[in-house]
């Protein structure tokens, strides 16, 4: 790569490149079955995606969101009730909150990570919290040990947004197996992506499993017969025979991701002014759907990265608790003080399993170019673990 050639933000057709024969093959499998809606491909990933986790079962639905709306509500949330989830999450898993009838009620992360902050969750239960929502934020898995614990001391549900981690681990064990069930977004540039919306489910319980069958498919057992006023919200067999392709790859592709962070840490290691992200945390492994720095000057690094030729993204520029959608949750800036200094801060870079290392390389030495007079850090909290 010449030292000018532009460094995307993600390569989607980098990842499809590899695999376009078999893609094109599953496909025209489904079109040669004609089994557009619940066919054999979605019954065959639902297996196999429930392997890969090491779960009972895995449901697949059209999307994370709906995934996580679902999963609330197999597990008996809605009206009346309270979710606990983190403040610097993305919309989605609030709104899941919101449409499964219950509210959302933030916390702060925990001082120098992207999760959210266990201690935080034990101060925001009150008599009306059902569940909690742990975000594996970026790919990194939250700290299970210690929010499950709470949760069982008092008897809530707990729903993993493991959108971002597919693979991930804790403790040895993959994300998505902690809690009652977790949802799974298949968005195309997620760690495993469909080519549109897709999403899945994942749990050991039947009757949550169940539940969300009926859910997904009109409240529906058997055709034409309703039990309950579920949904349309079905993974599309298409989708599913793309994903069966792609999951045995995906392994391999988050150790690349592991690769890339890791060449990133060891460039960016000594750059003034620019904070690496955290490492993987004690027993757990990351899987870095994102690889997020913080700097005080971001918008400035980010406008200096962009006329370089290099892109990146803010995740996320505007913290829940102060988007216009949440006005009705009566928070005012302040009152998640990490949330609010992280959505100024954080950068994320190019990072996707194709990534060449001349491309990292390419980045780091524009970061160093930077101008040293805008490195300016006062940072009150810990950066690195
Ligand atoms: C992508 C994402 C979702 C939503 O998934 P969709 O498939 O886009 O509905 C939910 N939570 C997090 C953390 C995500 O990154």
């Amino acid at each position: 790569m010449s030292n000018r050639a532009p460094v995307p933000f993600v390569d989607l057709g980098a990842q499809l490149s590899q695999i376009r024969p078999d893609i094109d093959a599953a496909i025209a499998g489904v079109l040669e079955r004609g089994d557009y809606i619940l066919g054999a491909s979605v019954e065959r990933f639902e297996e196999e995606f429930a392997a890969y986790c090491q779960t009972r079962f895995a449901v697949g639905v059209d999307s994370g969101t709906s995934g996580l709306e679902l999963a609330l509500t197999a597990c008996g949330v809605g009206a009346g009730h309270e979710v606990i989830t983190a403040a610097n999450t993305f919309i989605a898993t609030a709104l899941a909150i919101s449409h499964a009838g219950a509210r959302p009620v933030l916390v702060d992360l925990a001082p120098g990570t992207f999760n959210m902050d266990p201690a935080a969750v034990e101060r925001a239960i009150t008599p009306d919290t059902r569940a909690i929502v742990p975000v594996h934020l970026y790919g990194y898995p939250a700290d299970m040990a210690p929010l499950m614990e709470i949760a069982r001391r008092h008897g809530l549900a707990v729903v993993e947004d493991a959108s971002q981690a597919h693979g991930a681990r804790y403790g040895g064990n993959r994300v998505g197996t902690f809690g009652d069930a977790a949802a799974f977004s298949l968005y195309p540039a997620k760690n495993l992506g469909a080519l549109g919306d897709a999403g899945v489910v994942v749990t050991n319980d039947p009757d949550i499993a169940d539940a969300l069958r009926l859910a997904r498919n009109y409240g529906s057992p058997v055709k034409y017969h309703h039990v309950s006023k579920g949904h349309n919200r079905r993974l599309d067999t298409l989708q599913a025979a793309v994903l069966r392709v792609k999951l045995p790859y995906l392994d391999d592709w988050n150790r690349r991701r592991r690769a890339n962070a890791a060449a990133y840490n060891r460039l960016l290691g000594d750059s003034e002014g620019v904070l690496a992200p955290p490492g993987d945390g004690v027993g757990a492994e990351a899987v870095y759907h994102l690889y997020v720095i913080r700097c005080e000057q971001r918008d400035r690094l980010q406008r200096h990265l962009s006329n370089e030729g290099i892109s990146t993204v803010i995740h996320y520029p505007v913290p829940i608790h102060l988007q216009p959608a949440y006005a009705d949750l009566g928070h005012s800036r302040g009152d998640f003080p990490i949330a609010e200094q992280y959505a100024r801060e954080v950068l994320s870079l190019p990072m996707y399993p194709e990534l060449a290392e001349a491309g990292i390389e390419r980045v780091a030495a524009a970061i160093e170019r930077f101008p040293a007079n805008l490195r300016s850090m006062s940072y009150t909290v810990p950066a690195v673990i």
